[in-house]
């Protein structure tokens, strides 16, 4: 028999020392079939799609047939989980098939989350459940087109089979990709076993595949983790800009590269209130909306801990050179959030005062219930006729006249910059989305597929929150805030 080659693998994760990985298989499903597939994303990873079609995607998403190339892994990390350290972790129910190199020359990795046990699972079964693989595809599809640097879904399948939780649920297997799978928590695998040479050697793998700016650097590890905590600042910022609510960032779910990965019990928020928590596990709320930069901040110290040794021999020069890193998250999370603010509000520049017209308008929003996404994207429309299309955003205040009153600062703040309304109006609507994936709608989705296998609601959400600036006929239900009794207040880990 031939062997079809779908994908033109160049592995570069399994060549590192056996202390980065474990060999795993999948374990092959009773009945896999083709949910859903990704062939826009497809053909950014050069995968041949004729060949693809001829191994049968249902085979291949599943995991019951390896396609030629794959060397499968799972990956070896450690980390905190709500503050505790885990020594071992790992990649439990995750098995990455290979590498693939991209249209834009970046190796990708092809993950299969779902495909049964590895060395790293410990009492867990390696299985996913339906609904958590569609509200990852959805979730994660919908960051990257409203520009968050995410891992991609490119399939779903369900495998026939029922796995054990609460109650049975439906199985499935959901494939994702990243330009790197590379979390904090490993670098913390190998520094606290005292493996300095795996250190070194993860950072430098770090370096040569997602930084390779730096590979020319005199001090090369120190702007590593510069680097990292730049983009992670950048990344928290985009997230608290569209009311996103991780809820899991333990530091194995924090990607080295800046993406956003692991989506477990993540939302959007409605109502903007700071201290808004959806993840069941999460009852301190320590993931919370408004803890999200701090909590960042933490796990980077976590890195800075874990890399410092490699900045120099003397530890007390290498404590201070991670110390004087890490203070600068504030700093570019300020920079980034400030920046992405204003130009939420439709300005070009930050200027002093600022800062107080964006937090003062989230004041008003916290204290009248008033829907987050909504108000930004009014707004737009309000720049032109303080009286009409006001009414719309007035509308989302139990009480206007805070409100009001901000937007006439706002107005004044507006009429020293020398834009057009036009041309604001543009730019507010590259960055103000009016679909995001609400979650009582996620919810909807999810408990078609769960209780009918039903996947209809799944592909109209994904079709429409793939053009989530502009305004689609017929989907109102999709830009509207939950009503009371549809609210869906916890979410659940898969
Ligand atoms: P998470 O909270 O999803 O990031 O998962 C934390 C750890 O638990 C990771 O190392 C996972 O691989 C592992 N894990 C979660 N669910 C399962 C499962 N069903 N089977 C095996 N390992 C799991
Ligand atoms: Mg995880
Ligand atoms: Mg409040």
């Amino acid at each position: 028999m031939t062997q079809v080659t779908p994908f033109a693998f160049d592995n570069t994760y399994v060549e590192l020392p056996e202390t980065f990985h474990a060999d795993a298989t999948p374990t092959p499903v009773a009945d896999p079939k083709l949910i859903q597939f990704n062939t826009e994303l497809a053909q950014e990873l050069g995968i041949d799609l004729e060949q693809l079609e001829a191994a049968d995607p249902a085979l291949i998403f599943s995991g019951n047939e390896l396609p030629e190339g794959s060397d499968p892994i799972a990956m070896a990390y450690s980390g905190h989980q709500f503050g505790n350290l885990n020594k071992y972790m790992g990649d439990g129910r995750a098995i990455l098939l290979g590498e693939v190199v991209g249209n834009d020359q970046h190796h990708y990795g092809i993950q299969l989350k779902g495909p049964g046990r590895t060395p790293f699972s410990r009492r867990g079964d390696g299985r996913a459940a339906i609904g958590p693989v569609i509200r990852e595809y959805l979730l994660s599809e919908a960051m990257h087109i409203l520009g968050v640097p995410t891992t991609r879904a490119l399939a779903a399948v369900s495998t026939g089979e029922h796995i054990v939780r609460q109650t049975q649920l439906r199985g499935a297997i959901i494939t994702r990709t990243a330009r790197s799978f590379v979390r904090v928590g490993m670098f913390q695998h190998f520094a606290i076993r005292g493996d300095y040479d795996g250190l070194k050697a993860m950072a430098d793998y770090v370096i040569e595949h997602t930084y390779p700016e730096l590979k020319t650097s005199d001090t090369p590890y120190l702007d590593l983790l510069n680097a990292v905590i730049e983009r992670q600042a950048k990344l928290i910022a985009h997230w608290m800009q569209l009311g996103f609510i991780h809820g899991v960032m333990n530091t194995d779910n924090m990607s080295i590269s800046g993406d956003t990965i692991d989506y477990g019990p993540c939302a959007f928020m409605d109502e903007y209130h700071p201290e808004t928590v959806f993840s069941s596990i999460d009852s301190r709320g320590r993931y919370a909306y408004q803890n999200q930069p701090a909590a960042g901040h933490w796990d980077l110290c976590r890195l800075a801990e874990s890399m410092a040794q490699l900045f120099s021999e003397d530890q007390d020069e290498a404590g201070k050179l991670a110390q004087e890193a890490i203070n600068d998250f504030p700093k570019h999370y300020e920079k980034y959030w400030l920046t992405g603010m204003c130009q939420k509000l439709g300005l070009s520049e930050v200027i002093e005062g600022d800062l107080e017209l964006v937090n003062d308008l989230l004041d008003v929003l916290d204290a009248n219930e008033a829907d987050f996404t909504l108000t930004f994207y009014h707004l737009s429309s309000a720049l032109m006729d303080s009286t009409v299309n006001d009414q719309a955003i007035r509308d989302l205040f139990e009480n206007s006249k805070p409100f009001e009153a901000w937007a006439e600062r706002w107005r004044d703040r507006l009429a020293t910059e020398y834009l057009t309304d036009e041309e604001r109006q543009i730019n507010m609507h590259k960055v103000n989305p009016l679909y995001i994936a609400r979650n009582h709608l996620v919810e909807a989705v999810v408990r078609a597929a769960e209780d009918n296998a039903d996947y209809a609601p799944f592909y109209e959400m994904l079709d429409v929150l793939k053009q989530p600036f502009t305004e689609q006929v017929g989907k109102d239900k999709y830009g509207l805030p939950p009503q009371k009794e549809e609210v869906v207040l916890r979410t659940f880990c898969g």
